[in-house]
């Protein structure tokens, strides 16, 4: 490639993706690289025999800041659907637990219904909404600024915010152990955790109370024509300036000078490498680890309390004969814990699934159905519907088959696969929507392997980075914008926090930093990156030369 780019971005999820297209309108040119064979990253959408299925967003909250932050990125102007019913205020996710909980969580009156359901832990549930309150204030705040100034700096003032704010500096199971002793209670409000997957006890508080801020404001929302509306509108942005995006394009090195300044990267294709120089830097979306790995190793090694990757997943994607008003499937989520006992604590539900995974009549079952999120879905693929199934699955059920060729591998794997897509069906699905049984033309089963293939994970994790206490409190050395490397600097998931919002908050971290606009003066004179970007006109048709 002969051609030279200012930036050039590794990785085209909304990181990625949403790194260069602020660049790209503040006049920079950008080339996005992508391993897999489409861009969106955990955004992406595939469809087969006629379906399409989104895989890593399946809702997405705090709407009113995005919706016109996410228009100055892209061509054209995006729709949200909001989720859930009218008549069912808004209800986004629906926690099924044993038989002993059924809890719709809704924005606006969330706190009514909480006190409706548990009038004895009014205490609780008040802690529970100032905590919610403490994370949408300061400490947010204070947590990026850690991230853009000097180490000490970071340090000084988290331990402030750790000493001032204790519950930030607890994991998920000791805020609700001091919260309260009622188990339903905390089952409850753990019904969504599996937005962070793994174990409460392993898990910072901060970022739970986070995604429970995230929705619990607005309601959640899906974009109209699906995930695939933010990438597809993105992508004209970033070569209307003059950059590309390139898909079956793998990093395979970050090029470091002698002098520790990166220059470019080089691209494996086939056997063949070739080399691209990037004349201000290189932006790397795919996170620590294996930003880490690209460069052999010369950045500081992540302690080893931050080393731990998120959990993984099993997803089953179900095509469904007929439309949205013949099944009239709910646009809301589905968290499922079928065999969960009132008793039982989070924790110990999930370490009896991992260690035994078909269990009969108990099961970790996320369900939602991404034609009923998606008002346009009708137009595209009428007459039909679309399911998608996920629980947590780890690494090591699949480890012994991970060297096997995608789609060619053993008839052992297929059979394990189908075992455990069967258990969650008939034990999550079916158990609430038995009329689908006879309504299904397609089913696929995406496991761990899966995301190590199509996403480039290390070992299948879904979220990146696992979320201990430390990311929260001490990982402003590491998961940071700026790295050790001079202009090469870090996105998404891993810079502040996982989920589409925080890989976009990475984004806005890094651009921010590279354009200056946290430098003390820009600051003090009150300069804002989403404010200069928004106040962009938006870019309509008109404005590209080509018909994307
Ligand atoms: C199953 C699942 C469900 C989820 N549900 C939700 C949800 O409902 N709501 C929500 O807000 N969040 C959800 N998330 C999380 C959210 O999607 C992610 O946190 C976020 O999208 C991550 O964005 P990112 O840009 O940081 O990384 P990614 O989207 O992972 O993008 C990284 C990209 O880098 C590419 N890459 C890796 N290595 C290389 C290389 N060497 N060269 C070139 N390219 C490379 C990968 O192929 C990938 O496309 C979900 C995630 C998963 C997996």
């Amino acid at each position: 490639m002969d051609e030279e780019y200012d930036y050039i971005v590794i990785g085209s999820g909304i990181g990625g993706l949403a790194s260069a297209s602020m660049l790209s309108r503040l006049g920079y040119k950008v080339l996005v690289l992508e391993q897999h064979d489409r861009a969106g990253g955990c955004m992406h959408v595939f469809d087969d025999k006629g379906f399409e299925f989104d895989t890593g967003v399946h809702y997405i909250g705090g709407m009113k800041k995005y919706e016109t932050r996410i228009n100055a990125l892209i061509k054209g102007t995006l729709k949200w659907n909001q989720l859930g019913a009218e008549d069912e205020h808004y209800a986004y996710d629906t926690i099924l637990m044993g038989d002993h909980i059924k809890h719709d969580y809704r924005s606006i009156i969330w706190k009514e219904d909480l006190l409706h359901k548990f009038p004895d832990d009014k205490e609780a549930i008040k802690k529970f909404a100032n905590a919610i309150a403490i994370y949408s204030s300061i400490p947010s705040m204070i947590w990026g600024l850690a991230k853009l100034y000097h180490i000490w700096f970071g340090n000084l003032i988290m331990k402030f915010i750790v000493w001032y704010y204790p519950e930030l500096g607890m994991s998920w199971e000791e805020l609700l152990d001091s919260w309260t002793d009622n188990n339903e209670l905390k089952q409850t409000l753990s019904g969504n955790f599996g937005d962070m997957g793994g174990l409460t006890k392993e898990c910072s508080a901060w970022i739970v109370l986070g995604v429970h801020k995230h929705y619990l404001r607005e309601g959640a929302f899906y974009p109209v024509g699906g995930p695939l509306a933010i990438t597809r509108g993105m992508i004209p942005v970033i070569e209307r300036a003059g950059g590309r995006v390139l898909v079956r394009a793998k990093v395979s090195e970050i090029i470091v000078s002698e002098r520790g300044c990166a220059m470019g990267v080089k691209i494996q294709k086939g056997k063949k490498e070739s080399a691209v120089r990037a004349k201000l830097g290189v932006i790397s979306a795919i996170g620590y680890s294996l930003t880490n790995k690209l460069t052999q190793n010369k950045l500081p090694e992540l302690p080893k309390s931050l080393q731990q990757r998120s959990a993984c997943h099993i997803t089953i994607f179900i095509g469904l004969r007929g439309s949205q008003e013949e099944l009239k499937l709910p646009s809301k989520n589905f968290w499922m814990f079928p065999g969960m006992g009132k008793e039982e604590t989070y924790d110990d539900f999930i370490s009896s699934l991992r260690g035994d995974f078909c269990q009969k009549g108990r099961a970790l079952g996320f369900l939602g159905f991404p034609s009923a999120k998606d008002p346009d879905f009708a137009r595209r693929f009428p007459g039909k519907s679309t399911a998608v199934l996920i629980s947590e699955l780890p690494w090591e059920l699949v480890e012994e088959w991970k060297d096997e060729k995608v789609d060619h591998r053993s008839d052992e794997y297929q059979a394990m696969k189908e075992k455990w897509a069967d258990h969650i069906m008939e034990t999550c699905m079916f158990k609430h929507f038995p009329n689908l049984r006879d309504r299904i033309e397609y089913k696929k089963i995406g496991s761990p392997l899966s995301s190590a293939h199509y996403l480039g994970k290390e070992q299948g994790e879904s979220y990146g980075l696992s979320f201990p206490v430390e990311r929260y409190t001490k990982s402003h050395e590491f998961l940071r914008p700026e790295t050790s490397i001079f202009a090469l600097w870090l996105t998404g998931q891993d810079v502040l926090t996982s989920g589409w919002a925080g890989a976009l908050g990475g984004a806005e971290l890094t651009v921010g930093a590279i354009a200056g606009y946290y430098d003390v003066p820009a600051i003090l004179s009150g300069k804002n990156l989403w404010d200069d970007l928004v106040k962009m006109p938006e870019l309509k048709e008109k404005d590209f030369a080509t018909d994307y």
